[in-house]
């Protein structure tokens, strides 16, 4: 077979190798903990499975609009309105199957062999697949220069070129858990407006999981960006519904018929029954979101201190999302040691730091979407590990 060379450019992603070995191991009857995967381990709240049930029962099974159903549409730009004050064009809401589309369609928008994309590293490994399956150069910010794993908006500046194209940013972050507060966001949106070729990714997709009644910076907050301004957004990790595969995003007008034209040539268009549990998420009580923060925060804590009472291993405090990444060189392993003695000693399956980038030798990832007994639990079984 002689096949496209692109395909040897595509990367993937460790979390789901990770899952599957740990299964292989559990289904040998060996106890597993699993801290692999990113995705919240609550129910899909009562109200939005209902909402979803009843656009089937109601005869919503067939094709929809490519882009959306505009109600669900109008939800979204209800929804910014509420949260960030910003009025935005519904048209410029498309409606996609999860996050992930929307990282793969920008980057399809700008890459090709010449272009530079400005990316962070450690970051949920898509991004960099992406960019070199497009064959643009990837120019990374590497974010283990900061103690606390955070992006220096001076530094991102410093990178832009003539020739850069986009750059993306995820906050929060995974798989750091770093949070970057709207100081620092404030001076990378000033600089930005000195480089109008630039356009913007923001991934916002934890906007939901900000711990310590922080606000969320989002890129909404500065109109004078809005024109070049991408903002990846979705259901998954706020209303717990990965599965659904669903998600929506904000484009520049320009973009809107070209990526409109990317979902018409690879999916068609979501499935009106979780567009119709989507409008019901939205425009409903959020004491579901409340509620698991209350518990995420509880598990951040636990998580954060018990990893950093473990020999040789450090942790900074994960300011949103759900993961924890320490550095665990002190224990004279590297990362993918590491996780590889957690697996078949400890039982517990977490992901080598090497996974969310190059730079990343020294660290492993640990989503707290657990109970607190299965994270105490882990974090026991790796103490005695460690011996
Ligand atoms: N962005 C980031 C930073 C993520 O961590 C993830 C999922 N882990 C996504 C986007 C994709 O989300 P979805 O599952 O909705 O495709």
């Amino acid at each position: 077979m002689k096949l496209a060379t692109n395909l040897n450019r595509l990367g993937t992603e460790t979390a789901f190798s990770v899952l599957a070995e740990a299964k292989a191991l559990e289904a040998k009857g060996n106890p597993m903990i699993h801290l692999g995967l990113g995705q919240p381990d609550f129910k899909t709240p009562k109200h939005v499975v209902d909402a979803a049930k009843k656009a089937l029962d109601d005869g919503h099974h067939g094709y929809v609009m490519s882009n959306g159903i505009p109600e669900c549409r109008q939800a979204v730009t209800r929804w910014i309105k509420r949260r960030y004050n910003a009025d935005v064009d519904f048209e410029r809401i498309l409606i996609m199957p999860g996050g992930k589309p929307t990282m793969s369609y920008a980057i399809q928008c700008f890459g090709e062999p010449g272009a530079e994309i400005i990316h962070p590293t450690p970051a949920f490994p898509i991004y960099e697949s992406m960019i070199n399956y497009t064959g643009s150069t990837p120019v990374p910010y590497d974010l283990t220069e900061d103690k606390d794993l955070k992006f220096n908006p001076e530094k991102i500046l410093s990178l832009i070129t003539d020739k850069t194209r986009l750059l993306i940013l995820i906050n929060p972050n995974n798989p750091t858990g770093s949070f970057v507060e709207k100081e620092s966001i404030d001076v990378l949106a000033e600089g930005l407006k000195k480089h109008p070729h630039v356009t913007i990714l923001s991934d916002e997709i934890y906007s939901r999981q900000i711990f310590d009644n922080k606000e969320m910076p989002s890129f909404f907050h500065y109109p004078e960006l809005r024109e070049r301004l991408i903002v990846l957004e979705g259901w998954s990790k706020a209303y717990s519904m990965t599965g659904w595969r669903l998600g929506w995003s904000f484009w520049p007008k320009e973009l809107v018929e070209h990526v409109n034209k990317l979902l018409i040539n690879s999916v068609s268009c979501v499935n009106a029954a979780a567009q119709f549990a989507g409008i019901a998420a939205l425009d409903g009580p959020d004491d579901s979101i409340d509620e698991m923060m209350v518990k995420f925060t509880q598990r951040r804590d636990l998580i954060h201190k018990g990893l950093n009472e473990l020999p040789g291993v450090e942790c900074s405090l994960p300011g949103g999302a759900f993961y924890a990444f320490p550095k665990v060189t002190g224990t004279g392993m590297s990362g993918a040691e590491f996780c590889k003695k957690a697996m078949h000693e400890a039982g517990v399956a977490i992901v080598p730091g090497t996974a969310f980038g190059k730079t990343c030798n020294e660290y492993v990832r640990f989503s707290f979407a657990a109970s607190r007994d299965n994270i105490s639990q882990a974090l026991e079984n790796i103490k005695k590990m460690l011996g």
